[in-house]
């Protein structure tokens, strides 16, 4: 894999830009794209990572895999290019998506743009020149147009604050900074604390491998099985003879996936009819599972029907009936937290090197030298595997020191949580515009179709600004107002803001505001509120010259 990029400037002058882009993920390269090659600007984007790719070239734990499926997981913008792309397997691994997202690098030659190893720590904006100041931890200084943020939804890693991490002799990691050059579980007793998406992943690759694996569990998960299998040559045809009809179907559904939720009621179904179409869902396996009823994120009653399902499918697979009694008691309801898809993993424990805590019931109370200790025992460790989430939607974006207008930090902004108007601007900001960020349909959708739909809107908006001779563009207040009730309003509408302890709320960083961040309403009905804002004049924006 190459990694050719322009080498940092040499001299610490400040470079002046029309678009500074933070990313190089999938939001930050297609961004790069299309503002220089559709609108012919200037553009570089700052990488904190020694390669392209975000999410990917981050998250290399074992087991690492999408849970959307591969022909969904890519970009569609170019025909030519979902036509010559081939993927290996149902559901693609890390490895395969980080070489897709390389070939997007050189396919349209973006490298020569992107600043690898480049972490910006600052932008501030400045009104009179109405110009960002960006500034990188190695020392540049860019001037630019516009800012973009595209550092991705799930990209700050959440380490929890354990007393006594420090004094572990063994080795620890976190799932999204895992070690490029991989770590050998052989002969190892592994500790993997977190049962979430990727706790459910890594934890039947590691017990492959490890002499005794002991998981960690606080909150009991539901899971899929993801039936991942090599695709076949039919499959990977069909899928590009269809490829405009699948595009229509993810840009105008709930959540950006490559299928339609199917317009029946659990409740208004005959139990016996409801039994075996959740079976045939769950022999199918994967995220359509949930698409099987429209209901089941909405009503209670039909949830806790599907929910115990679940559970029971948990209590067949589980031998041990202690280890299926503590895997099955789920205190959510089912989808209500992103549901994980897996390979095996409630089969792993009825692995004889697998045991399971119950953290609910025995705490941990801190990590020792040798391991770690709950409330009433110690497990002796070699490696600590932290499969604990991430600071989601906000945390990176906070990490970085942003200034907007008059000095408004967007820390500050956001003290009470996140404020902005359709997921794409926060008052206070001009011209700066968050690729996913919270309010927008992001961790709920498929995140490569809502890439492209707020691509593409952002560049409609450069375009059109440009064309009318206008310089700047702002969320005004009261549109973020009116959008932070609506983006509270799709969430009560749903079970999703039931869950008291979901990320969804930031309910799993100590002092993080708990508001519900992602757009509930669906992708397809968001997509139009965005297209009808900009037919609208870009209704709720100020623009000016
Ligand atoms: P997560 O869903 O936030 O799960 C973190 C897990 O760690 C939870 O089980 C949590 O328990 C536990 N945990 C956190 N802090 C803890 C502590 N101090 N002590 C004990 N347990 C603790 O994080 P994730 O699994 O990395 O997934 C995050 C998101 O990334 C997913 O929801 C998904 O959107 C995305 N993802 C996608 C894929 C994919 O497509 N293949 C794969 C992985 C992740 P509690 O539930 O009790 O807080």
């Amino acid at each position: 894999m190459t990694q050719h990029t322009s080498a940092h400037p040499a001299s610490q002058e400040a470079i002046e830009l029309d678009a500074i882009i933070i990313g190089a993920g999938f939001s930050g390269m297609y961004q790069l794209m299309s503002l220089r090659d559709k609108l012919g600007m200037k553009v570089k984007v700052l990488e904190a990572g020694a390669g392209v790719g975000g999410t990917w070239y981050w998250n290399r734990y074992p087991g690492a895999r999408c849970d959307s499926e591969s022909h969904s997981y890519m970009f569609y913008f170019s025909k030519e290019m979902v036509n010559e792309w081939e993927w290996s397997e149902r559901y693609p691994q890390q490895p395969e998506i980080l070489r897709y997202l390389n070939h997007v690098a050189d396919r349209f030659a973006l490298r020569s743009d992107i600043l690898l190893n480049t972490r910006m720590h600052a932008a501030s904006y400045d009104a009179g020149r109405n110009r960002w100041h960006v500034r990188t931890e190695q020392g540049q200084h860019f001037i630019a147009q516009f800012l973009i943020t595209a550092v991705g939804c799930l990209s700050s890693a959440n380490v929890p604050q354990i007393p006594g991490l420090g004094d572990f002799k063994g080795k620890w990691y976190h799932t999204g900074q895992w070690p490029h050059e991989g770590v050998d579980f052989t002969g190892k007793r592994v500790g993997v604390v977190g049962t979430g998406s990727t706790g459910i992943q890594t934890i039947p690759v590691v017990a492959a491998q490890a002499s005794h694996l002991t998981v960690f569990q606080r909150t009991a998960n539901y899971s899929i099985p993801a039936r991942n299998a090599p695709l076949t040559e039919t499959f990977k045809r069909y899928a590009k003879e269809h490829s405009e009809g699948i595009r229509h179907i993810m840009n105008t559904n709930t959540n950006g996936h490559p299928f339609r939720m199917v317009d029946r009621s659990v409740t208004a179904t005959h139990p016996a009819e409801r039994e075996a179409i959740m079976e045939a869902a769950w022999i199918k396996g994967g995220l359509e599972f949930r698409a099987a009823f429209k209901d089941t994120l909405l009503d209670q009653e039909a949830n806790d029907i599907v929910a115990d399902f679940v559970r029971k499918k948990i209590r067949q697979i589980v031998k041990n009936p202690a280890v299926a009694d503590l895997l099955s008691d789920i205190d959510h309801p089912f989808a209500a937290k992103r549901p994980p898809v897996d390979s095996n993993y409630f089969e792993t424990y009825n692995r004889d090197n697998v045991s399971l805590v119950n953290l609910r019931a025995t705490p941990i109370e801190c990590i020792t030298a040798d391991g770690i200790k709950t409330k009433d025992a110690e497990y002796p460790l070699d490696i600590i595997i932290f499969a604990t989430g991430f600071d989601a939607m906000t945390g990176s974006l906070l990490k970085m020191d942003i200034e907007g207008r008059d000095g408004l930090k967007l820390k500050t902004s956001w003290q009470a949580g996140p404020r902005n108007y359709l997921g794409l601007q926060v008052p206070g900001f001009p011209n700066m515009f968050t690729i996913t960020g919270p309010g927008s349909p992001s961790v709920l959708c498929n995140l490569p179709p809502a890439i492209e739909q707020h691509v593409n809107w952002i560049t409609d908006c450069i375009r059109t600004l440009r064309e009318r001779g206008l310089e700047r563009i702002e969320a005004t207040e009261q549109a973020s107002d009116e959008w932070c009730a609506e983006v509270n309003r799709a969430a009560n509408a749903t079970l999703l803001a039931k869950v008291k302890h979901s990320w969804y709320l930031g309910a799993n960083v100590p002092g993080k505001p708990q508001v519900f961040m992602p757009y509930a309403g669906g992708f397809g009905h968001y997509t139009a509120i965005c297209n009808q804002v900009a037919q609208d004049n870009y209704k709720g924006f100020s623009l000016t010259r």
